[in-house]
């Protein structure tokens, strides 16, 4: 078919076969299909939704588009996880050590996407000498010696989500849930693992601002993970605040050391003990999730995750002393206290306002390739239900300049709302997902347009 008339088809909402799907992807990919086809091919997508038949096939070519990794050099279960983005969500940090002290695999391929803080590539390369450009080779030796990898998806993977993706940030196309299923789920698929664990938050911070819509995301995530012979599951996890306390590139590395020498209990902690037990249940390396997060408590604990992050770092050129010395890690000069303006308890958190107020300090970026700077962020030491006295310190900002720092702390008084009763704590994990096809019928829709522009956090 003219690729005029698939845009009409998709507009007029026929089904487009798999067949189609495939010649356009292929065409888009080899430049022999223009942005602007492509860009009206989406929004007719985005308008009209696309069935679930339609998502595997676009799933499908998408894969083919570029090389798969191939593993089969690896002893032991394979895992990755991967979270749909939010703010102060540095659990690869915790939880890849974690997993791979329990004996998983882990390989976490990381984009380097635009967002309010850098994501889990930049976090990691706050710290000094830090590398995460590593060949295929590096790569599957370094899991081989260590268990586990933290780098960036070289450009041979999955080259039509990178194209699509950019051309959809910026034509309004990103909400579809589709099109987000299908981009995750093309590079996790071709990142090789064979166990597939996806976070996908939901809340004031993430793409989904609802339970439900986290629900059908997730559903067909798993779907398309199972239909592809991979192990996948998915928790919905809240993302109504910032996950961690700190929100930040070295500020949540420096975090992330301090849960695993076992400093900090937590929201965030206890969410990468689920993570991990989760990620032990489904390669069989725990009979249950529990069991695995047990475990993962007692690594924790021993500190055998901390002395597995240290390995990582070694492995990946940084210095490894920053895990006993975090003064190694960069930190701006300012240090602003924010103080609560009631005797509260607080109520509401607009997560996503929280990362644009450490986005504007300089720790994200707007552009792709644009600079961040690894050394400001901000501190939110207060959660949902929590009370607070009047001129209580509630958080800290790093920045390069007084003007910043007040403009940061504006943003996020703005941010918080309060209480003058008792707040209940939001649950942490809302609903795990497990492998189970969805009705093919029941689902011929997939097209949540919940927002135009979502939320841009870390995707990691
Ligand atoms: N994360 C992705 O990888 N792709 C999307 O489309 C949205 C979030």
């Amino acid at each position: 078919m003219h690729t005029v008339d698939l845009i009409a088809a998709k507009r007029d909402g026929h089904a487009i076969s798999a067949d189609d799907l495939h010649q356009l992807i292929v065409g888009y990919t080899a430049t022999d299909i223009p942005d602007y086809q492509m860009a009206a091919f989406l929004m007719a997508g985005y308008i009209r939704g696309f069935s679930y038949e339609e998502t595997i096939a676009l799933t499908d070519a998408m894969l083919a588009s570029g090389e798969q990794l191939d593993l089969s050099a690896l002893v032991g279960p394979t895992v990755d996880k991967h979270s749909t983005g939010g703010v102060g969500d540095s659990t690869t940090l915790v939880v890849a050590p974690l997993a791979a002290e329990l004996g998983m695999q882990i390989i976490k391929l990381s984009g380097r996407g635009l967002g309010f803080t850098g994501g889990t590539l930049d976090k990691l390369e706050s710290i000094p000498g830090m590398r995460t450009n590593l060949t295929t080779e590096e790569l599957i030796s370094q899991v081989q010696r260590i268990g586990l990898a933290v780098c960036a998806q070289t450009n041979d993977l999955d080259p039509a989500d990178r194209a699509m993706y950019a051309l959809r940030d910026v034509t309004a196309t990103v909400g579809n849930t589709a099109l987000i299923a299908s981009s995750i789920m093309s590079k996790k698929l071709a990142g090789g693992a064979h166990a597939i664990l996806l976070d996908v938050k939901v809340g004031s911070g993430a793409f989904m601002k609802t339970v439900s819509d986290a629900r059908e995301l997730a559903e067909v995530c798993v779907a398309l993970g199972e239909t592809s012979g991979r192990a996948t599951r998915a928790l919905i996890s809240d993302m109504s605040q910032p996950l961690a306390d700190t929100v930040g590139n070295a500020i949540e590395v420096r975090e992330a050391i301090e849960v695993l020498r076992g400093d900090r209990q937590s929201r965030f902690v206890e969410l990468c003990l689920a993570l991990v037990g989760h990620l032990a249940a489904l390669s069989a390396v725990a009979p249950d999730a529990a069991t695995g997060e047990a475990r993962a408590r007692e690594a924790l604990r021993s500190g055998a995750g901390l002395d597995r992050f240290r390995l990582l770092i070694e492995a990946q050129g940084g210095d490894p002393h920053v895990v006993e010395d975090l003064s190694l890690l960069p930190a701006a000069p300012i240090v602003h206290e924010i103080r609560a303006p009631r005797e509260a308890w607080l109520a509401t958190v607009d997560a996503e306002a929280i990362g644009r107020a450490s986005g504007a300090l300089g720790a994200g970026r707007e552009t792709l390739g644009a600079a961040i700077d690894p050394a400001v962020g901000l501190g939110l030491h207060l959660k949902i239900g929590d009370p607070v006295d009047r001129g209580a310190v509630i958080g800290t900002i790093l920045a390069r300049s007084a003007d910043t720092a007040a403009v940061a702390e504006r943003a996020v008084l703005a941010a918080l709302g309060w209480s003058p009763q008792p707040v209940d704590a939001p649950p942490l994990i809302h609903e795990v997902v497990t492998g189970r096809q969805p009705d093919a019928a029941a689902s011929s829709d997939l097209s949540f347009t919940g927002e135009t522009r979502p939320a841009r956090g870390e995707q990691s």
